[in-house]
């Protein structure tokens, strides 16, 4: 039943150009849940419900606050979540991540929505994790586009892709807080508080 569903929402992101995770860096995050044994995760940028769904599926004392600003895909997100009766274990919020305010903690922080707004998102709920929590952070390379920067022409592209490089940076030489960059899909990070999980 969850494979109809899921496949079902890969030809529907297709089809109306939904950027959906990719399947090889979503395998990897399941396998980092279950490896890390996650269980209350906070994701940014719902769209249609794919990751929330997936993540979901990993084991049945998942449970997930998923954010999402755009009401149709919140509305297909519902849908989707309905058809998998994964309601009582994912629960949407429909408005802007950075104009809200949630309390409790999360073992990850999953962000996956407005490339230029990364580092804020950071900011923002960086209390609302664990100690030995995790933040990942997916699209890091957005489509080669970090990489090859030099070369934007389009200026709004530039200027996007320029605050992702900053959020980058902020990675790399923060002090509290340690992250390790994987190639898989279209580049995710891993980041957690220095001393606080073993490796
Ligand atoms: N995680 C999803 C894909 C998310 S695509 C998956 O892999 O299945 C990014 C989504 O983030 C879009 O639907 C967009 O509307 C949403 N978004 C962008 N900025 C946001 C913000 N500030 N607050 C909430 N949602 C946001
Ligand atoms: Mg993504």
């Amino acid at each position: 039943m969850y494979n109809d569903v899921i496949k079902e929402m890969e030809k529907y992101a297709e089809e109306n150009s939904v950027p959906i995770m990719q399947k090889r860096s979503m395998t990897f995050l399941c396998k980092f849940i279950k490896k890390n044994n996650i269980k209350r995760i906070l994701e940014i940028g719902t769209a249609i419900g794919y990751s929330a769904i997936n993540m979901a599926l990993v084991d049945e004392n998942i449970e997930i606050v998923s954010i999402e600003r755009d009401q149709d895909k919140y509305i297909e997100a519902i849908k989707n979540i309905k058809k998998c009766n994964l309601d009582k274990r994912i629960s949407l919020i429909l408005g802007d991540a950075l104009n809200l305010e949630l309390e409790g903690k999360y073992d990850m922080i999953f962000i996956d929505a407005a490339k230029g707004q990364y580092l804020n998102f950071f900011n923002k709920y960086k209390e609302n994790l664990v100690d030995d929590g995790f933040v990942i952070s997916d699209n890091i390379e957005f489509h080669g586009h970090v990489e090859n920067y030099d070369k934007i022409e389009n200026r709004n592209l530039r200027q996007l892709v320029g605050k992702l490089i900053k959020y980058i940076e902020f990675l790399k030489e923060n002090d509290e807080y340690e992250t390790k960059f994987y190639k898989v899909g279209d580049g995710l990070a891993i980041t957690y508080k220095k001393g606080e999980v073993d490796e």
